[in-house]
């Protein structure tokens, strides 16, 4: 590899989609619904695929009908006219909008501040950029001494300000977050927004799990806060927006001239993205525009799917002995397993990490997929993660209670 590259590794999701496949666990690993998406989305793209006149190029930075149906949509949530000619980029998923935003800001010696536990692609992007990524972990802290909820981590604000320099360009920030489901509040966005500006650092906002939020909390856009539109790049997943993540397809938006250096890597390396599944992206948004924050409205209805299918996953876990941390947000839960260290055999695997043992052994003897959360913390912090595993609760009530019976089963 060129040395920019060097070092790189084979990634978690390489890993343990290998280890579904050979061990065929019950899969609670890689995040993604074991069920179809809702019916009038899969039925867009039959009636595209069967439209002659959707299967050629479309526009280079994403598909007219497209950017219309998500200006739309975001001018809206954002409470200002967002042009989707200058303002909006669609991709192939949000991992190249993450991409093209990092690689077309950071520079050699940039720092960019990343808070942890965080989605794992961020760290080698920002490394292949050129950048150095300052990491800092949300803290947990108890309340009536018990970590209960994703709310009990929290950001150092003393930390967190000591990070901020002259040679910080950005911050990646994931609300709802992966792995861990927070939420970050209004007040906290606050506080990270004042220090973007006193600073003068672009804020890059992951949101791919925006439409999935429990109550009490709300999901709060950073870009709506005063005078952060100017500095901030919101990024949208069509995977998570129509549990349809297969589709790959996500956006940016921002304001024009931070847009315009997304586009430039955009158009030399991807160019322009699949037609027929922005085409019936467009449609499925369409029907949502039109019945936007009614019951029906499926950016209403994912949340009130999820919310038992969390409570269940809380309560099946701790039964079995391990100590979850509900999520306010997305649809993964991290729990605390290690008052199941003896009866694991953790001296059957050989990897550094106790997470990474503890989920292939459980993988092999249990027949249960989790994913290892110090995958998403930097190297000196990767025990922050070692006692916990991920699991995804967007699956068929069936495959839930499924999980139950293999738990009940072991203990
Ligand atoms: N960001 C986060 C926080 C994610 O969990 C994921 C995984 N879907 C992505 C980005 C990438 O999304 P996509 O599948 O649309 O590339
Ligand atoms: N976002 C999903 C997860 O966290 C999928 C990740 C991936 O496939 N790289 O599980």
């Amino acid at each position: 590899l060129p040395l920019r590259y060097r070092g790189s590794e084979p990634s978690v999701w390489v890993e343990y989609i290998q280890l579904a496949l050979d061990y065929k666990p019950l899969n609670l690993g890689q995040g993604f619904p074991d069920y179809p998406p809702p019916k009038y989305v899969t039925d867009a793209l039959i009636n595209v695929a069967s439209d002659t006149t959707q299967h050629q190029y479309t526009r280079d930075f994403g598909h007219p009908r497209l950017v219309q149906a998500l200006a739309k949509l975001y001018s809206k949530l954002i409470g200002r006219e967002i042009n989707p000619r200058t303002e909006i980029l669609t991709t192939l998923g949000a991992y190249e909008a993450l991409f093209s935003s990092i690689t077309g800001h950071v520079d050699d010696g940039d720092e960019v501040i990343i808070i942890e536990p965080y989605f794992d692609c961020y760290e080698p992007m920002v490394k292949y950029a050129g950048g150095i990524p300052k990491y800092i972990a949300l803290k947990p802290d108890p309340k009536n001494g018990k970590v209960e909820s994703s709310s009990d981590f929290v950001l150092d604000k003393c930390e967190f300000e000591s990070l901020f320099n002259s040679k910080t360009k950005a911050i990646i920030l994931n609300t709802p977050n992966n792995p861990l489901g927070k939420v970050f509040t209004l007040e906290e966005l606050t506080f990270i927004a004042d220090l973007c500006k006193k600073y003068n650092v672009l804020c890059i906002s992951d949101e791919v799990y925006e439409w999935m939020v429990y109550e009490p909390r709300e999901h709060v856009r950073i870009a709506t806060l005063p005078g952060m539109w100017e500095r901030t790049i919101t990024i949208g997943s069509a995977g998570k927006t129509f549990s349809a993540t297969g589709w790959k397809l996500g956006w940016a938006y921002g304001p024009a001239n931070l847009m315009f250096n997304l586009q430039m890597i955009h158009q030399s390396s991807v160019y322009t993205g699949c037609t027929p599944i922005q085409e019936a992206a467009a449609r499925a948004f369409e029907t949502e525009l039109d019945r936007l924050g009614t019951d029906e409205c499926y950016f209403v209805s994912i949340t009130r799917e999820l919310k038992p299918k969390r409570d269940f996953m809380a309560k099946i876990l701790r039964e079995a002995g391990m100590a979850p941390i509900v999520p306010e947000g997305g649809y993964f839960m991290l729990a605390d397993w290690s008052a199941l260290e003896s009866q694991v055999d953790l001296s059957s695997e050989d990897d550094k990490r106790k997470d990474y043992r503890f989920t292939k052994w459980m993988i092999k003897n249990v027949g249960l997929q989790g994913i290892p959360p110090s995958a998403f913390y930097s190297g000196p912090h990767k025990h922050f993660g070692e006692n916990f595993v991920r699991y995804c609760f967007i699956k068929q009530d069936e495959n839930l209670q499924a999980a139950a019976d293999i738990l009940t089963k072991w203990k």
